[in-house]
């Protein structure tokens, strides 16, 4: 086995114990979302354990669409699942499933527990069934259907299949326990009529399997050794256990093993949440780049080598808890660090006018792609007497401890020269307009032949060369302060500042960035062409995140 020296996860000690014990020959894991919408985050990380867990051993990882419920189900997911997952670099190979496809041996399964007695057809209602359920305290009571024959049982399950009840009408049930402690053994319903039309099998069935029945089988019917699934399902593994046991077809069946959910601080999960941001178009869709759907992730510029650092970082535990997004942040930080080029963009632009520049003439400054990594190269910048910088760059009364420009300091500007603020001009209300400067010649690429320094160093863009692009900041979609739910109608608190657009100016070349190219725009953060809203010539940049980071490693 790799890695045998560093630190196992507890489920990495579970599989040792397994395949030393001979409990099971190689490794098999799944990943089984129910395509009833965009994959997020935490399922990220479930995909990435599972993938790990099969590589690591050597083993198999199957893609499997637990598609058992035709209600929700559609196939648009089924495409952008796919789409996710390959994204995130978790490879099935040829091992792609549909639930669905194992429907006539589920229902072979059902026949073969009604024969061994092990499974009824109950006509109580919904309600009933609850209701005869027991409590937590209390056991529950039989039903009056407990007892019917293997026959009857065998007849009225064929007619359920056959169409002849309606919906609600009859279902069969697990024949367990109902005073069994644990709930999900009260004699669970195992399938249940639904007249509908499935996304694949049409309208061939009108009874579904429930997931408790449904799920196990799956994983029995594919090989599947460690059926990795998160916490809320725990109090189910007695009857994962009992399905695959019972049915009795499994030489080596599947186990269940729990690790808990990935849950981010401040950060809004939930598919109806969404479902109802995108209906009242406070975002564009599921992948808003506010959102944290992986295809959002992804729209607003994340790698998947950022996003499988993240979930190394969080690693696999028995507890919940939950995670500052600061934390991704920081990661596709790292990850972009060396990997982007450095170029200059200005958000919010004045103009700057170098007094003492020649007029009319442009030359080119060579710049590191990124001052970090020679490997990126370097390239010609563009500079003249007219210049683009940043409004926050230039104060005509600076606080103390400002290091930008402001009349009568000296600044570097980056890559190029030393400048020297003279004037302003102003509209009425103040807003500054233009800054005129003066430059020092001896001081090209940006070092003074004197040896004097200068407190800061500002970015800039060549006026007669930059391109205008749209771009875009984004903060949390949900207000923090507040909190994500308003606690009197349960709704979000939404940010009003989630989204600011600007017109920005930027170096030529980056006018023909195409989609998902990223950048590091000095000083601004991280940005990423968006894929959607980008023309060819005109792209749209999505800020990733910004530099600056409150987060620390924990040790
Ligand atoms: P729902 O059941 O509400 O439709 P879901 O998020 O559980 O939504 P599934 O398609 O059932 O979606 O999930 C697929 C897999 O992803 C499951 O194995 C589940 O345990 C795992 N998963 C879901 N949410 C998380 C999370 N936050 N962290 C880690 N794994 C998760
Ligand atoms: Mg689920």
């Amino acid at each position: 086995m790799e890695n045998e020296n560093t630190s196992r996860n507890f489920i990495e000690m579970i599989i040792d114990k397994d395949l030393q014990e001979g409990t099971y020959d190689a490794v098999c894991t799944r990943f089984p979302p129910e395509p009833n919408g965009y994959l997020h985050i935490g399922h990220a990380k479930s995909i990435l354990l599972n993938y790990g867990l099969a590589q690591e051993y050597h083993g198999k990882f199957n893609m499997r669409f637990d598609d058992t419920n035709p209600t929700k189900e559609k196939t648009e997911f089924v495409e952008s699942i796919k789409e996710d997952i390959q994204w995130l670099g978790a490879d099935w190979e040829d091992r792609l499933y549909f639930a669905s496809d194992y429907f006539p041996r589920m229902y072979d399964a059902a026949v073969r527990l009604i024969k061994k007695g092990k499974a009824y057809v109950c006509d109580l209602t919904a309600d009933q069934i609850r209701e005869y359920r027991g409590t937590l305290t209390e056991p529950g009571k039989e039903s009056p259907y407990r007892n019917r024959s293997v026959e009857e049982n065998l007849a009225l399950f064929e007619q359920m299949r056959d169409g002849v009840y309606g919906d609600g009408e009859k279902v069969l049930r697990a024949k367990i326990d109902m005073a069994s402690p644990n709930m999900n053994m009260r004699d669970p319903v195992i399938y249940r009529i639904a007249h509908m039309n499935h996304h694949r099998t049409g309208d061939t069935w009108c009874i579904y399997p429930m997931y408790d029945f449904a799920h196990p089988l799956e994983d029995a019917f594919e090989g599947v050794t460690h059926s990795i699934c998160t916490l809320e399902f725990e109090d189910h593994r007695p009857l994962y256990d009992w399905v695959v046991h019972e049915v009795d077809l499994f030489e080596k069946p599947p186990k269940q093993i729990e690790f808990a959910k990935l849950y981010l601080t401040n950060v809004v999960t939930g598919k109806r949440y969404i479902k109802k941001l995108v209906e009242d178009g406070i975002v564009d869709g599921w992948d808003d780049p506010r959102l944290v759907s992986i295809a959002a992730l992804r729209r607003r510029g994340f790698t998947p080598e950022s996003i499988r650092m993240f979930v190394d970082l969080v690693g696999v535990s028995k507890a919940n808890s939950s995670v500052d997004y600061a934390m991704l942040e920081y990661c596709i930080r790292e990850d972009l660090k060396l990997k982007a080029p450095r170029m200059m963009a200005v958000l919010d632009p004045i103009r700057h006018v170098i007094d003492n520049y020649p007029e009319g003439q442009t030359e080119m400054l060579p710049v590191a792609n990124n001052a970090e990594n020679p490997e990126l190269g370097t390239r010609e910048v563009p500079f003249s007497r007219e210049l683009y910088i940043e409004r926050e760059d230039f104060m005509v009364e600076p606080p103390k401890k400002y290091k930008r420009l402001y009349p009568g300091a000296e600044v570097r500007l980056m890559n190029a020269y030393f400048v020297t603020a003279v004037s302003w001009e102003a509209d009425d209300d103040g807003t500054v307009r233009t800054v005129h400067c003066t430059y020092d010649p001896a001081t090209r690429g940006g070092n003074a032949p004197d040896g004097r320094k200068v407190k800061g160093t500002i970015h800039w863009v060549n006026a007669g060369t930059a391109v205008p692009v749209k771009a875009r900041l984004y903060e949390n979609i949900v207000d923090e302060e507040k909190g994500v739910y308003n606690k009197e109608d349960g709704s979000l608190n939404l940010n009003p500042d989630s989204l600011k657009e600007c017109e920005a100016y930027v170096e030529p070349m980056l006018a023909e960035a195409k989609a998902y190219d990223r950048f590091q725009f000095v000083r601004n953060g991280f940005f990423c062409a968006d894929v959607r809203d980008s023309a060819p010539g005109a792209p749209v940049f999505n800020r990733i995140v910004s530099l600056k980071s409150s987060f620390k490693l924990p040790m």
